[in-house]
Parts: C-alpha cells; sequence; structure tokens
C-alpha cells in the first residue's frame, strides 16, 4: 500500500477560507490588517517571495505595503525605513526578505523590528518566548509543518492535542529559521525531538536518528537526502525543501547545477529540464512510509497562510494599544 500525499494545497485552501472569515470579523470592528515586505536589493529568492506576498494579500484582502529598495541603501537608512513600519498603523506584520546585502547586518535590522509586528518571529525577544514555550508569533515554515502535521493526524483519528506527546520526531536541520524552531514547537507539545544536522550526517550517524522517528521533518537543502532505507516502516515524512536541479536528459539522475557534466552519467547538461524537488527522496519513500508531503504543495503551500494567521494576530495586539 502507497503512502497518504498529505495535500499542502487542499490544507492551505481550508486555511485560507476559516482565515478569511477571521479577517472579515476584524474589518467589521474597524481592524485593517497589512503586512509589509522590506527588500533591499534583488536576490531572486526574496523578489519571489515578496511577489508571493503581494499576491496573497491582495486575493485575501489584506493591505499591503512594499518596502523594496536598491543594494546601496545604507544600513542607517533601512533601519530608518523599519522605524517608519513600526510606526505605521496600517501595517500590522513587518517582513524582512533575505538574504539583505553584506553591508547591512541582518541583526541590526531584525532588532529594530517592533516585537508586537515581528511576525515571522525573528526577533530574539521572540525566539526566546518560542524556546519558553510562549511564543507570540509562531514562524511561519515550522508552523506549516505542525499544521500539517495535526491535519495529518484529525484524519488518521488521532486527537492532535495529544498525538504530539513521546512521539519520536526527528528535525534534520539546525537553522534559526527552520529547523531549531520547528524542534522547539514539537517540543513544546512534548514529542521526543531529535535535531540532526550537517555534522552528524559527517560522522555517518543520520541514520541512526531518522530510522527511529516517527515523524521525519526534513529541512537541509539537500535534494533526495532522506532514502526509504533511512526511515522506518510507516514513518511520516514532512518535507520542507525547496531544490531547484535539473534532470539529466540521459539517465535521469538530477543534479545542483547545470553548467557541469551529469554526476552519473557525465552528458552534457545544456538541454537538461529544470525541476523543483524536496530533501526527500518522495518515489522511493512512497511504498514505504505512511504519509508525506509533497514538493510543490506541500509545506511551501501552508507557510504563507501561517504567515497571514500572525498578521491577523498582529493585528488584535495592535488595536489593543
Ligand atoms: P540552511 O542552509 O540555513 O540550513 C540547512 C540545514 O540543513 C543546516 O542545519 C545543515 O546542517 C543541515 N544539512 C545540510 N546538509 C545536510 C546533510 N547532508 N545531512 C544533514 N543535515 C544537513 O537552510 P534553511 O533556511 O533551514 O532551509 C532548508 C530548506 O528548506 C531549503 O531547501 C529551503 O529552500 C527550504 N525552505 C522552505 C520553506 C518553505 O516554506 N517551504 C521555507 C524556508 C526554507
Amino acid at each position: 500500500m502507497g503512502a497518504k500525499i498529505i495535500d499542502g494545497k487542499a490544507i492551505a485552501d481550508e486555511i485560507r477560507v476559516e482565515l478569511t472569515a477571521e479577517l472579515d470579523e476584524l474589518k467589521a470592528q474597524g481592524i485593517e490588517p497589512g503586512i509589509a515586505t522590506l527588500l533591499v536589493g534583488d536576490n531572486f529568492g526574496a523578489k519571489m517571495y515578496r511577489g508571493a506576498v503581494e499576491k496573497f494579500c491582495a486575493e485575501m484582502g489584506f493591505g499591503y505595503r512594499d518596502e523594496t529598495h536598491s543594494a546601496d541603501v545604507t544600513e542607517a537608512d533601512v533601519i530608518k525605513i523599519v522605524e517608519s513600519l513600526n510606526a505605521d498603523p496600517t501595517v500590522s506584520g513587518i517582513l524582512p526578505l533575505r538574504p539583505f546585502p553584506d553591508h547591512i547586518s541582518d541583526s541590526a535590522v531584525i532588532n529594530s523590528i517592533s516585537v508586537n509586528k515581528d511576525v515571522d518571529c525573528f526577533h530574539p525577544f521572540n525566539m526566546g518566548k518560542l524556546a519558553l514555550g510562549e511564543p507570540t508569533f509562531p514562524p511561519a515554515t515550522p508552523s506549516a509543518c505542525i499544521e500539517l502535521m495535526e491535519r495529518y493526524m484529525k484524519s488518521e483519528g488521532i486527537d492532535p492535542t495529544d498525538g504530539f506527546e513521546g512521539a519520536e520526531i526527528c528535525v534534520v536541520g539546525h537553522s534559526n529559521i527552520v529547523g531549531k524552531p520547528v524542534s522547539f514547537l514539537a517540543l513544546n507539545r512534548n514529542a521526543s525531538t531529535t535535531t540532526v544536522h550537517v555534522f552528524t550526517s559527517m560522522k555517518g550517524n543520520l541514520e541512526k536518528h531518522t530510522s527511529v522517528a516517527d515523524y521525519v521533518i526534513v529541512a537541509a537543502g539537500f535534494p533526495n537526502l532522506i532514502n526509504a532505507a533511512q526511515v522506518k516502516e510507516g514513518a511520516v515524512i514532512i518535507d520542507v525543501g525547496i531544490n531547484r536541479v535539473f534532470v539529466c536528459p540521459s539517465c535521469e539522475a538530477i543534479n545542483r547545477a547545470k553548467k557541469d557534466p551529469c554526476r552519473n552519467c557525465g552528458a552534457d547538461l545544456a538541454e537538461a529540464a529544470a525541476k523543483t524537488v524536496g530533501d526527500a527522496n518522495f518515489d522511493d519513500l512512497v511504498p514505504k512510509v505512511k504519509a508525506i508531503t509533497p514538493v510543490p504543495g506541500g509545506v511551501g503551500s501552508v507557510t504563507n497562510m501561517m504567515l497571514a494567521k500572525n498578521t491577523l494576530r498582529a493585528a488584535r495586539l495592535l488595536a489593543q494599544t
């Protein structure tokens, strides 16, 4: 029997309906939630994300303020822009889109964001609250993982309020953006959480941890890192990875760059088709696992809805002050 495919797009649509009702309620009270993005320079990923945020704001009826600036803007000017966003009553949530150019310090910008508008939980105050188990704004991508797990549990007749308790959850990746916060969110739900990373792999110990997990959350940015041989029968895989790869026209092997010959057969990749894949080897895993999120159409689909949810919370906080 094959795995259940956890449909992130369908789940995002369900959440969108729930949040639109909440947004309408707030608007009826005269509260107009809005998001501002802060983009400096022209990083491709950051620009894509900005466009996606603008699009969902327009579709759902959130206000939107675009702060896009050229790479030569000074750090002092970026901080002034953040201060103006902090003071703007139409902006409930501020989303800094990184990477910033080298002369602008991430922490200087993040530390200047009002903690009540820090809707993706970047500020050390909000990260501290997350670690203490009382997050104001659970960060978007890690929350999307938990939301997908909760909705999967419900679909299996497991009560998500205690479904995490004692569950073996292995998080692959320990970044500040995904791995660490999702480990905290799972730990806060009383899961037995193990966090592994590149140094675990370098010691040859990755499989030791992934193979005993009930749930494997993988956020490594490494295509096909997790295969069937590394997980137990009936595990649930949540794949956060988004990797642009090139499929060899001769042997169909996946390559990370187009400029070099195919790493498997040495063929020229000039005509290779680009494809987006996760960190889990989907086709290999499907026959063995109980459930898996696809890429695209899994975690990424739900992430924006988590951002929207935090923005509603921020708008309520702003209305109370
Ligand atoms: P990152 O580069 O900051 O961190 C990667 C982590 O993976 C590190 O902890 C590293 O130690 C670990 N890692 C790398 N190679 C490994 C290996 N061989 N074995 C074990 N661990 C290894 O990346 P990030 O910002 O955490 O993002 C991770 C992935 O998630 C990327 O593909 C990114 O594009 C994707 N992402 C998706 C969303 C979404 O909404 N779906 C959001 C953010 C990031």
